[in-house]
């Protein structure tokens, strides 16, 4: 994907997402249009948002909660989400290592994609001081323990064993296929991590967007079987990610409802047992903290709109994952509200694949240069753009209240 012309270096930090001019912070979502009347895709940050959001899961889930980087790793968020209270980090590569390093010096990092070459442990065993990994297969283990050696104390590292996720307990974006021992192998290799001398946990991650609580009690009861069976004393159980966002369909209020499910299951199979309850949640943690102020390029005759962003930019999870956004409009004047229909909304490339898979209701009198605003976009929209057809050049900003904080007001009622 990268190339000799003039891109951006990478999708982090200031990469494709640059910092819209000057100062860009704005108190409401109409402040931001009107001042800076955006011809790009703006990714919207809202700092009231996140402080209320990460909280309302804090409450939900007192024990150690994690931000899955991958799932939005813009600057802004990681910072947000430091000042919230947050320590801890999932990352997935050395570019994750570096960038959460570099924002929140202090932080642990846990390294748990368990794919990495030699030389990604080397960089984050030696450059970064990672103490914490998860491996699913013996030769993960193996690499570790080649490149730990003698050069760190062993039990100073913390291994996790991934375990499978039943294909009946898997969520809405299934990881089975690709990750996890399965039981008789978690076994062993949790026998062998104690052996080599590190410290020994258990984690799994029960598919994108589950919805299902029983998912996580049913993985709960295997890890417990599988620390039984091996007879090592884990130090921690990581139920992984897979928290549901409240997209369409979903209450704000029964998302959060997860995160006490999962550490109520927690309590009652690992009774008094001193054990460290983890989550790392990456959509859910994410996905209300940015919107994005899309602009409406053309309209049809049959009053089909066309936007500046689409499924191969910040709308990629459409492909992938069940959801509706939330939307508002907009143009300088305020928000357009009125008499509305139907109609189909295609992303801005030659790409046929490229539209969005149910029709939205648009305002009556919608016009080319209105501005529409989606909500619940931080779960992967920032994190996966691309620069297909030369598009996927967005600003950022931070806006303080935003179509997401609605959201927190309507707390148990269905989307
Ligand atoms: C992707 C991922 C997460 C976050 O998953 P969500 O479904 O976004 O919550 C957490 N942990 C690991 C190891 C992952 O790969």
């Amino acid at each position: 994907m990268t190339s000799e012309l003039a891109l951006p270096e990478s999708a982090y930090g200031a990469g494709v997402i640059e910092r819209a001019s000057a100062d860009a912070a704005y108190r409401k979502t109409l402040d931001l249009i009107r001042a800076a009347e955006p011809e790009k895709p703006v990714f919207c940050v809202s700092p009231s948002a996140a402080h209320t959001h990460i909280e309302n899961i804090q409450k939900c889930f007192p024990a150690r909660l994690l931000f899955a980087v991958k799932a939005c790793p813009l600057e802004h968020v990681i910072v947000l989400a430091h000042e919230a209270g947050i320590s801890r980090f999932d990352v997935a590569s050395p570019e994750e290592i570096a960038l959460v390093r570099r924002l929140v010096p202090g932080s642990k990092l846990f390294y748990n994609n368990p794919i990495r070459a030699p030389g990604e442990i080397e960089t984050a065993l030696f450059d970064h001081g990672v103490r914490r990994f998860a491996v699913d297969d013996r030769a993960g283990l193996q690499a570790l323990d080649r490149a730990v050696g003698n050069r760190l104390k062993r039990k100073k590292i913390e291994i996790a064993v991934r375990l499978r996720t039943l294909e009946k307990n898997a969520g809405g974006h299934d990881f089975t296929r690709k990750f996890g021992a399965d039981d008789k192998d978690a076994i062993s290799i949790l026998k062998e991590t104690k052996a080599l001398g590190f410290e020994g946990s258990l984690t799994f991650h029960p598919g994108s967007q589950c919805a299902d609580a029983g998912a996580y009690s049913a993985l709960l009861e295997i890890s417990r079987e599988i620390a039984d069976k091996s007879r090592v004393r884990i130090s921690a159980v990581n139920v992984g990610g897979g928290f549901p966002a409240p997209y369409a369909g979903l209450a704000y209020g029964r998302s959060l409802e997860m995160f006490s499910k999962v550490q109520t299951a927690f309590g009652n199979i690992f009774d008094g047992e001193k054990i460290k309850l983890r989550a790392e949640p990456g959509r859910a943690f994410a996905a209300p903290i940015v919107s994005i102020v899309t602009q409406v390029k053309h309209i049809r005759p049959d009053g089909s709109i066309f936007l500046n962003d689409g499924i191969f930019g910040a709308f990629a999870e459409f492909e992938y994952i069940e959801m509706r956004l939330p939307v508002r409009f907009w143009r300088k004047e305020g928000e357009i509200i009125g008499p509305s229909r139907s109609v189909e909304v295609y992303g801005p490339t030659c790409d046929p694949s490229d539209a969005f898979p149910y029709q939205v209701d648009v305002p009556l009198d919608l016009k080319v240069g209105d501005w529409l605003e989606f909500g619940l976009i931080g779960g992967y929209g920032p994190a996966t753009v691309t620069r297909f057809n030369g598009y996927g050049s967005y600003e950022i900003a931070t806006v303080e209240e935003t179509i997401n904080n609605a959201i927190f007001a309507s707390k148990n009622t269905p989307a």
